[in-house]
């Protein structure tokens, strides 16, 4: 039986962590400065505090520094974290740290895990994931061109990416590297650690993007003859893919689910304007456009939250969740987007001013429709295994 009514100590730790966002949160978001992030002094203080109440790394197990929550805890965390944008960092879950974190911990040798996996959780190093590339197409990551050789006790990797999150600044990264040509296409790839410097491994520049600009943003980097030794595979030489799958599976349950903390936001700062403004002699929210907006929007998050918290159930029992992933990935980013576009509607010309968080989240909403792979696959993946049931 499907059960998501929270424990007494869930329910603790949603207050405490809906309190820290308002009462420390929020308010730091007025100090985002030009680069779009908080001051370094100003986030390691916040993350102290996280650390002392026992908030930090909601997405790992306890023996690593997590909170070890399992994945409909983290959904409910995320959602309460997800309603800034600084949320995630300030909480030691953000992305590309936590989904590389989560697979050292699936993956990672003794030696890994010491050195990568417990000081990245830890938040004292960060790290980045390269699998795009700008030459082939990144929703069908079999074309990829990155090739890692081995030569003797090293490999060597050659190779061109980008929109590699937070590499200016990482520690290390995770390539996708094709180490296996000739076997069978879904076995070539491997996936490889990068410790940062490494000769051959350079940041070319940060690419300019559309909202999310936090952070050392989205970067074009090459790989040119860059030496790793042979022990920095990561899990089983060929199964790149898989691990990959590992990844994104909780991944995409974190952004959904901050997807929805934003969308609420949004629809909270709307429905307080439309009770307060005025046109044509009554209260924009006696209009029934304006309520259909409210009905719609709240209908909306009531679905992807419940699809959501059933597809991060799920994987909680160790069912198979694909399909579920999948329809919160494509459905998620719509509910987001339509939200804050009928917010931002409701606000007039304020709506797009910097006035209110709305602009910017509407921003960064649309990278939503295209990261963790692009809805078109999504939909292409539901529709082929229900499809197949009738074949
Ligand atoms: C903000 C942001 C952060 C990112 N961070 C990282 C990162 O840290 N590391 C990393 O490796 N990558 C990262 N990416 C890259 C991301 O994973 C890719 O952009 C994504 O996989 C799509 O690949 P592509 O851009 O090459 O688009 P393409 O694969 O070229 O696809 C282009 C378009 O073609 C259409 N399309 C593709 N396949 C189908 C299909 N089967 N049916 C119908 N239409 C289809 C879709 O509309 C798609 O948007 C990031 C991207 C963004 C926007």
């Amino acid at each position: 039986m499907i059960d998501f009514s929270l424990s007494p100590e869930m329910e603790q730790l949603r207050k405490a962590t809906a309190r820290f966002m308002e009462e420390h949160v929020y308010p730091a978001e007025r100090e985002i400065g030009d680069d779009g992030f908080l001051p370094a002094p100003l986030l390691k203080s916040l993350q102290a505090k996280v650390k002392k109440l026992g908030l930090w790394a909601p997405h790992m197990p306890e023996e690593v520094g997590g909170m070890g929550i399992g994945v409909v805890g983290l959904a409910l965390m995320n959602e309460v974290i997800g309603r800034s944008p600084i949320g995630p960092l300030i909480f030691g879950c953000q992305a590309p740290d936590a989904g590389n974190c989560e697979i050292l911990h699936l993956f990672g040798t003794d030696e890994q895990k010491k050195t990568y996996l417990l000081p990245n959780v830890a938040g004292e190093i960060r790290s980045c994931f390269a699998m795009t590339e700008p030459e082939v197409s990144g929703a069908d990551p079999t074309n990829l061109r990155t090739t890692a050789v081995l030569d003797r006790d090293e490999w060597v990797i050659n190779g061109h990416k980008w929109f590699i999150t937070g590499a200016g600044g990482a520690s290390f990264s995770i390539a996708m590297a094709k180490t296996d040509p000739q076997a069978p296409k879904h076995q070539r790839f491997s996936m490889i650690l990068v410790p940062i410097p490494t000769p051959g491994f350079q940041i070319i520049r940060s690419v300019p993007v559309m909202g999310h600009s936090g952070g050392s943003g989205h970067s074009e980097i090459r790989f040119e003859a860059c030496r790793v030794p042979a022990k920095n595979l990561l899990g089983p030489r060929g199964e790149g893919f898989k691990i990959a799958q590992a990844r994104l599976g909780p991944g995409r349950i974190q952004h959904c689910m901050r997807w929805l903390g934003v969308a609420q936001r949004s629809f909270e700062l709307m429905c307080k304007h439309v009770v307060n403004r005025e046109a044509f002699g009554t209260k924009l929210a006696d209009k029934q456009t304006i309520q259909n907006w409210i009905a719609d929007s709240r209908a909306e998050m009531d679905a992807a939250r419940l699809m959501t918290l059933h597809a991060a159930w799920k994987m909680d029992q160790k069912l198979d969740a694909r399909l579920e992933i999948s329809l919160i990935k494509f459905f998620g980013a719509k509910v987001l987007h339509d939200v804050i576009d009928r917010a931002i509607q409701a606000h007039g010309a304020m709506g797009i001013s910097g006035d209110t968080p709305l602009e910017m989240f509407y921003r960064d909403a649309r990278a939503a429709r295209i990261y963790d792979g692009p809805d078109e696959v999504h939909r292409m993946v539901v529709a082929r295994r229900i499809l197949k049931e009738f074949q």
